[in-house]
């Protein structure tokens, strides 16, 4: 996936019916956590109305504790993609942490017969770990999101992804999310959508930007303005190819990350805030 003089391989790939690269902006707005069929279609029927076709909807969560809620997993999945047939989403970005995951996403995508595809998202708890990336290399099917490593190197975060394409699959999106430090940040990471510029520069990779688990609060300035529009916009000013956003339709009632998660009447704000920083890139 990295950069080479002589290399003259596009920098993208497309992905049913999507484009994924270097030039290209998708915004993938949704839940971090799939809680019910009705809050499903909520947010996909919102997404329709503003003219997406990319979602993000987690079914298996790598949680801190144990005793949080650690997902529908496959239960999920037969509604999630009905209904995203129903309302047109071509790519679904979820989150898997085993092998098993794979299957029964393939197995569910199948059964339901809908067109929408999936983005397999290995996260940043999981960035180093290298039998999943070989796994997840190993097959063509899907593409992937490989978030980066919290508490490791860049070039540490780079090698995961050459992981996934030394086994066979380049079909990767780079996800800037965030650094832990021991600073005492008033955001849950120190955002990092500088490193957009750098990993473009240095890899072949589109690169995907997450405010949502960078900044993990609904804080806002004295404008006004939530944080997490101001390092989104930072980050597609920066020239972000993806846009992995977390919103919820009751986010009180959301079963993980609710406070961080945007109000759906915020959504075409949001996207047009997207829209204006791209122009402005
Ligand atoms: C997520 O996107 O749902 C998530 C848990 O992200 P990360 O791996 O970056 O924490």
């Amino acid at each position: 996936l990295g950069r080479h003089k002589d290399d003259s391989r596009p920098a993208y790939f497309d992905y049913n019916g999507v484009r994924f690269g270097q030039d290209t902006l998708n915004v993938f707005a949704g839940l971090c956590a799939v809680d019910s069929a009705e809050h499903v279609e909520i947010m996909l029927r919102a997404l329709r109305d503003n003219g997406q076709v990319c979602t993000r909807m987690g079914a298996y969560k790598p949680r801190t504790s144990p005793y949080a809620f650690q997902g529908h997993g496959k239960n999920c999945l037969p509604y999630v993609f009905e209904l995203a047939g129903k309302y047109g989403i071509k790519v679904i970005a979820m989150e898997i942490t085993h092998e098993s995951h794979l299957h029964e996403i393939g197995e569910a995508l199948h059964q339901t017969g809908n067109p929408t595809g999936v983005m397999l998202q290995i996260g940043t708890r999981n960035t180093q770990n290298f039998e999943l990336l070989k796994i997840v290399g190993r097959q063509q099917r899907f593409p992937v999101l490989l978030k980066r490593g919290f508490g490791i190197t860049l070039d540490e975060s780079l090698n995961a992804a050459e992981y996934l394409a030394s086994e066979g699959n380049r079909n990767v999106v780079f996800g800037l999310r965030g650094m832990k430090t021991n600073m005492g940040d008033p955001h849950r990471n120190l955002v990092d959508f500088a490193h957009v510029p750098v990993v473009k520069r240095l890899t072949r990779m589109p690169v995907c930007v997450d405010p949502s688990h960078s900044v993990g609060t609904r804080a806002a300035s004295p404008d006004g303005i939530l944080d997490i529009m101001h390092v989104t916009a930072q980050g597609v000013l920066a020239g972000a190819n993806m846009v992995l956003v977390d919103f919820h339709p009751a986010p009180p009632q959301a079963l993980v990350d609710g406070p961080q998660a945007l109000l759906l009447k915020e959504l075409p704000h949001f996207l047009e805030d997207v829209q204006v920083a791209r122009e402005a890139y």
